[in-house]
């Protein structure tokens, strides 16, 4: 076959499988109009796919009139992922899921991220390989075998080949996927894991409606990813977005990166739960020590916010600063990208939370008014504990091609 032809076909039967996924079940007629490929043509590709099993009929279309079409949907048990997710000052989380990230069975291990004299970067990455591989080892054979591929989330850097780069934890560009899916045998993606958050929400919750989007994840640190025009921009050496470290404040405390006031430093989960315990520790805030039953260990995100609704000062204090400072980083990205829509993740922007509210209100206080009157800034949808949702479905965009 003429290989333009093969890969014109190759593209098609990709583009089908992508929208049963994303707005599946869909019948053939819908796909007609869809993807403005002929009936017939869309006959053959999706004969081809029910062969492959990648797609399965499901029921027929409501209609009032004539035929009822038969429905099309993603066949999710094709096979099965591994997903990790990696996430700072928390256990690796470990799941078995379907293809669109139904978990089948999951576990937690806590491993040591950080490089030093004990910990060097290839006992690192073999620990992540043994936890992996354990419970690759404790599935039933028929799991084990439908295994298609691994996808890992990253709280850090993943450049172009997929090494891992990050100076809090001390990785030095480590060939992370290299050495996993030799280990493993099994294809492997990595990304960062604001990217793949951001993916998920873009191309699967919404949907390409917009089509410059910023999506800012808040967290111990802080990402930002950036679609323009549809289009995940990485930058040169695929740190575009790590702004975290962009300079709120040039004149204030210093920041492990170098740098001094950085946005991590106001409205970075761990600081501002640090900055909690300084207050705490100087016996500053009864209501918060009363609600941790005084053990630090119980100091999160959720205790602050309970604090300042039952009346804390100093807790009100802390939340309306890093909400100013969340309000000033917003409008900064507001001028340097003038995007259709804002998307902001993370538990500070919970109901009713006085960080987000805060800072909506210092934006608009900060950018043009035809701005304001435009601007969308939204609230994530992906919940903070189905991260693997956003795994499995990056992990699907990678494999996609390879199974249709
Ligand atoms: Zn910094």
């Amino acid at each position: 076959m003429n290989p333009v032809l093969l890969s014109e076909k190759a593209h098609n039967l990709n583009n089908i499988a992508e929208l049963v996924i994303k707005k599946g079940p869909l019948s053939r007629p819908d796909l007609v109009k869809l993807t403005g490929l002929s009936p017939a043509t869309i006959t053959n590709l999706t004969k081809e796919l029910l062969k492959k099993r990648v797609i399965m009929e499901s029921g027929k279309q409501d209609s009032d009139f004539g035929r009822k079409a038969t429905l099309l949907k993603f066949n999710e048990k094709y096979g099965y992922f591994i997903n990790v997710n990696l996430e700072a000052s928390l256990p690796i989380s470990i799941y078995l899921s379907d293809l669109l990230g139904g978990v089948i069975k999951s576990e937690e291990k806590y491993i040591d991220f950080e490089i030093n004299v004990d910990n060097s970067e290839e006992t690192f990455v073999n620990n992540i390989i043994d936890v992996i591989k354990a419970f690759i080892g404790s599935l039933d054979e028929v799991y084990r075998k439908g295994i298609i591929a691994v996808g890992i989330s990253i709280p850090a850097v993943v450049s172009f080949d997929e090494s891992v780069y990050s100076p809090l934890f001390k990785w030095d560009n480590i060939p992370m996927k290299e050495s996993i899916e030799r280990a493993l045998n099994i294809p492997t993606f990595l990304e960062n894991i604001a990217r793949i958050k951001a993916i998920y929400e873009v191309n699967f919750i919404d949907q390409d409606i917009d089509k410059n989007v910023v999506y800012l994840s808040l967290g111990t640190g802080i990402g930002m990813v950036n679609f323009y025009d549809s289009k995940l921009i990485k930058g040169k050496h695929s740190i575009a977005g790590e702004i975290g470290h962009m300079s709120l404040n040039h004149f204030g405390e210093k920041c492990y990166c170098g740098n001094r006031g950085c946005f991590e430093l106001y409205c970075g989960e761990n600081n501002l739960i640090e900055s909690a315990k300084r207050f705490l520790k100087d016996g500053k805030s009864p209501i918060l020590k009363s609600i941790i039953d005084d053990d630090f260990k119980n100091l999160d995100i959720a205790s602050l916010f309970q604090a300042h609704q039952l009346g804390d000062k100093k807790v009100r204090h802390l939340l309306e600063e890093a909400g100013r400072y969340l309000g000033f980083a917003l409008a900064d990205i507001i001028n340097c990208f003038d995007p259709d829509k804002i998307i902001v993740s993370g538990d500070l922007t919970k109901e009713g939370s006085i960080v987000y509210d805060t800072a909506i209100k210092e934006v608009k206080k900060r950018i043009f008014d035809i701005i304001v009157r435009t601007i969308s800034i939204e609230k994530a949808k992906l919940k903070t504990g189905d991260m693997v949702l956003a795994i499995a479905n990056f992990t699907l965009g990678k494999i996609l091609k390879d199974i249709v």
